[in-house]
């Protein structure tokens, strides 16, 4: 017969390891970078996770040598708390259910905590990143849980923000023992104290996060680049296309105009021709960092084909259109290049009422800005 002892034992593993299988299998639903985040802060907090009060993820930001507050979840007050975990009852939300509810982060927007996380960047340094820096750099967890530790806490310049005293700090690795950021988790509302068990259970649960966040991001970076141009590092036909429909879709719903200029560099052929294809595609590259620097940053630039370029301006008039397309045109005379561009100027919803047709309208105004002899921009 099995002692009551040992049968508690496996009991216990059992549960671990279903919460683990979990979240583990709730985390190869996604690559969606923001939701793998959020599944893993409610496998740390919810009731049937490992059940913490609040949880923060910090992620390294490794050109900026700094830990930045990516999402939290817990509540800051007692009574938000009380709120929220009798509505988890009420409704008998299980860690599935909680999972299921994170419809694009909207839970988040009315959590200070969150808030409060996301404000935060934290140098990676000891001495001012204090013990989140401390367990990034040194890749070791550490557990503020004695009271000799929690004197030290009280004094840490970024847990005392958080108004900790007992907590956990658990660093995040990816591959090749990668660190992409660290885990925090207390129970600063029940003042539960926090066992050795759930603090093996984190370290767990860390391993697993760790190469989900690392994956979701590679993830994140290959989506974008495929929506980038190599050349240029503008954003390509695809996306500019994909970008042009949901511009129009949002400036029908508030009302307001969106514009389009298409831009084409004069004679490039023959500037070609001249000077070699390298030194073409040095041009287009200087002009397209003149663009981005031209536009405002809520414009969309990409890069429309050879020597075309495109752009959407959001919330733009034709006649705001008109004076940021005659701002670029007499941009190129910054650079050195002995080129000029001609520009087609068309607005939504006045002179097109889709895609095509704006399109289609700002081509025209493009060709009668080349037969009236380039160099200048003229409107639909
Ligand atoms: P226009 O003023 O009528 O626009 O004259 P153009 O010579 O610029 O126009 P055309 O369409 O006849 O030629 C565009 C040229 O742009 C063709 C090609 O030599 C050049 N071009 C297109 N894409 C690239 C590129 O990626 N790199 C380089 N170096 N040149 C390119
Ligand atoms: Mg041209
Ligand atoms: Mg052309």
């Amino acid at each position: 017969m099995i002692s009551k002892k040992l049968q508690e034992l496996l009991e216990k593993a059992q549960a671990e390891l279903t919460l683990l299988y979990e979240i583990g299998n709730a985390l190869r639903t996604t690559l969606d970078f923001d939701e793998t985040l959020y599944i893993i802060l409610t496998g740390v907090t919810a009731h049937h996770g490992l059940g913490f009060n609040r949880a923060c993820i910090f992620l390294v930001n490794p050109s900026a040598k700094r830990l930045e507050g990516r999402m939290g979840i817990g509540p800051e007050t007692g009574e938000e708390a009380q709120a929220i975990w009798e509505e988890i009852q009420k409704r008998r939300l299980t860690l599935h259910d909680l999972i299921a509810n994170y419809d694009s982060g909207r839970v988040l927007q009315a959590s200070s905590f969150h808030k409060t996380v996301t404000s935060l960047k934290v140098p990676l340094s000891e001495r001012a990143g204090g013990m989140m820096a401390l367990a990034v750099l040194q890749g070791v967890p550490i557990e503020l849980v004695s009271a000799e530790e929690q004197a030290k806490a009280a004094q840490d310049p970024v847990l005392r923000v958080f108004k900790s005293t007992s907590c956990l700090l658990v660093p995040l690795k990816g591959r090749n023992e990668n660190i992409v950021g660290v885990i925090f988790a207390d129970n600063r509302i029940t003042m539960t104290p926090i066992t050795r068990e759930s603090f093996r259970l984190l370290a767990l649960l860390a391993a697993h996060a760790g190469l989900a966040i690392e994956n979701a991001w590679t993830y994140q970076v290959a989506l974008r680049q495929a929506d980038l141009d190599s050349l240029t590092q503008l954003w390509n036909r695809g996306a500019f296309q994909r970008t042009l429909m949901e511009s129009l879709a949002r400036a029908e719903q508030a009302q307001q105009p969106a514009s389009l200029l298409l831009a084409d560099l004069d004679h490039f052929k023959a500037y070609n021709d001249q000077l070699g294809h390298l030194t073409g595609d040095q041009a287009l590259q200087t002009i397209s960092r003149l663009l981005k620097e031209t536009a405002r940053s809520e414009d969309y630039v990409a890069r429309f084909g050879g020597e075309e370029f495109a752009l959407i301006l959001p919330k733009t008039s034709k006649l705001n259109a008109l004076k940021l397309a005659e701002r670029i045109r007499l941009a190129m005379d910054r650079t050195s290049l002995p080129l000029t561009m001609s520009v087609g100027v068309a607005t939504f919803p006045e002179d097109a009422h889709g895609v095509e047709q704006l399109l289609q309208a700002a081509d025209h105004a493009l060709y009668e800005a080349k037969r009236l002899g380039r160099n200048r921009v003229v409107i639909a």
